[in-house]
């Protein structure tokens, strides 16, 4: 996983940065695990602030218009529960989202997605920072103290007793130097969603996990562009998958892909344009060879290039895939998964995806690092494999992270402990209040 940092020279800068407020808890990134990590704390008693660098919650799910939120069920039972839950039942009751059994995939409207997000946060007592890159961090001794981030007020420090990173790229873990998982280069790859309007819906092959081992792709376009591709030039691609966004008439098409670090800019900048440049070749493609899309027209490509695969950190433990699909019980697990491992190739069309002997566990140890006494991870960038990972990194599992995380950062505020002292039998006790399901 390369990054492509040239640098000519390097100036010094040094800058007053004043701090603006000071939590228990510092949520840096409001996509799934975000959102609800900084819930779970506010509701453990916390003080906490959620940074954002975008204007809206939701993460890739409303910035990449990733969909549909998977999976909350082990066959019929529910296995990612209480906030994640929760969240997912205030959508519905607003008809902003649609439960599709037994897997508990969630097909949603996004616009709806950030209004309930935020709504749960501010009801929660959080403090939003939205439009709030984190760009730096101040240390003393080996806690974080400060985080920096950079808004139109210019450069602003936060002050923190513990700090959850949600960025999903593990920003603030990276920048305070905690050690990373060795990445090779197979990175899963980059996709730019796009949403279609003037589609005839009731007649499209909609995306569905239903059945386990039934991949729901479009099974007619993917042999014509299996066909094309074969002839001359075609971009990268994968599926295509449709989902629906709660309206009729339109549809969310995942098909673009491309190998990329995301976490490196030269490479997300042309990333954002390839990707962008493709949109347009394969909308063309859908409406010539898809009754369906006969019709349609391109509403609008996801804000961001949605991004599977950059860092994660190593963690104090790190989640294996033989022993995630054996679905091995911890005495520390505080979060499940569901989702089979599901690893997409960069550089094919290919999905391989292996399917878990039971509904898995994750150890609290795989959301802390060594040596770092007020950090937790929730989020894609937690300390796992590349097989474990493949399945957690769906929403509900990252959610069901995220929650696990404000609710260990709330523990530690009132005990005062570091965040490897925290008291799992209470952690898990209190995750169960929640309504989280560690047990079979
Ligand atoms: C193409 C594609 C298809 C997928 N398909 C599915 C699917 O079918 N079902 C499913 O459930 N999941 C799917 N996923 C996976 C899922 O969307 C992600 O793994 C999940 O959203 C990760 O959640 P997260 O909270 O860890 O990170 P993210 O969703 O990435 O959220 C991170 C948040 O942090 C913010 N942030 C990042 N850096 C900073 C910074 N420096 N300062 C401030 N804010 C920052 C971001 O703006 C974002 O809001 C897919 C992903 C992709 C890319």
């Amino acid at each position: 996983m390369k990054e492509e940092k040239i640098i000519k020279e390097s100036i010094q800068q040094v800058r007053d940065v004043p701090v603006i407020a000071e939590y228990d808890v510092v949520v840096c990134g409001g996509g799934p695990s975000g959102f609800i990590a900084a819930i779970a704390a506010a509701r453990g008693g916390a003080k906490v602030a959620l940074i954002e660098r975008l204007g809206f919650l939701g993460g890739m799910a409303t910035a990449s218009l990733v969909a549909p939120i998977s999976v909350f069920n082990y066959n019929e039972r529910r296995v990612i529960d209480g906030i994640p839950w929760e969240f997912i039942e205030r959508l519905i009751e607003i008809g902003g989202a649609r439960e599709e059994k037994p897997i508990g995939n969630i097909t949603f409207a996004p616009e709806k997605y950030k209004l309930i997000a935020q709504r749960m946060v501010l009801e929660a007592g959080v403090d939003l920072y939205f439009h709030s890159y984190l760009t730096g961090h101040k240390k003393e001794g080996n806690r974080i103290s400060h985080i920096i981030i950079d808004n139109k007020n210019g450069a602003e420090a936060i002050a923190g007793k513990y700090f959850i990173d949600c960025t999903g790229d593990a920003d603030l873990s990276y920048q305070a130097g905690v050690e990373m998982q060795p990445m090779s280069s197979e990175l899963q790859p980059a996709t730019l969603i796009f949403m279609l309007g003037g589609v005839d819906t009731d007649s499209l092959p909609m995306i569905r996990h239903s059945k386990q081992g039934v991949n729901y792709h479009d099974l007619d376009m993917r042999k014509i562009l299996e066909d094309i591709g074969s002839e001359g030039k075609l971009p990268g691609y994968g599926g295509p998958w449709y989902c629906g966004v709660m309206d009729n008439g339109m549809v969310l098409v995942n098909m673009t892909r491309t190998y990329a670090n995301m976490a490196d800019n030269r490479q997300a900048t042309r990333t954002e344009c390839n990707l962008r440049e493709d949109v347009f070749t394969f909308l063309e493609l859908l409406k010539k060879n898809v009754l369906a899309f006969k019709h349609a027209h391109l509403i609008m490509t996801a804000p961001q290039t949605g991004t599977r695969e950059t860092r994660r950190i190593k963690g104090v433990y790190t989640l294996q895939g033989e022993e995630y699909i054996e679905a091995r019980d911890f005495p520390d697990s505080i979060s499940r998964g569901c989702h089979p491992v599901d690893i997409h190739s960069a550089d094919s069309t290919n999905q391989r995806c292996q399917f878990l002997k039971d509904a898995a566990f994750v150890p609290y140890r795989c959301l802390i690092a060594p040596d770092f006494p007020n950090l937790l991870v929730g989020g894609r960038a937690f300390s796992a494999d590349g097989v474990s990972s493949a399945s957690v990194r769906v929403q509900a599992s990252v959610m069901g992270l995220g929650q696990a995380a404000g609710a260990a950062a709330a523990l530690c505020v009132s005990s005062g402990a570091d965040v490897d002292k925290v008291d799992i039998t209470k952690l898990r006790s209190t995750l169960m209040e929640h309504g989280a399901n560690l047990t079979n």
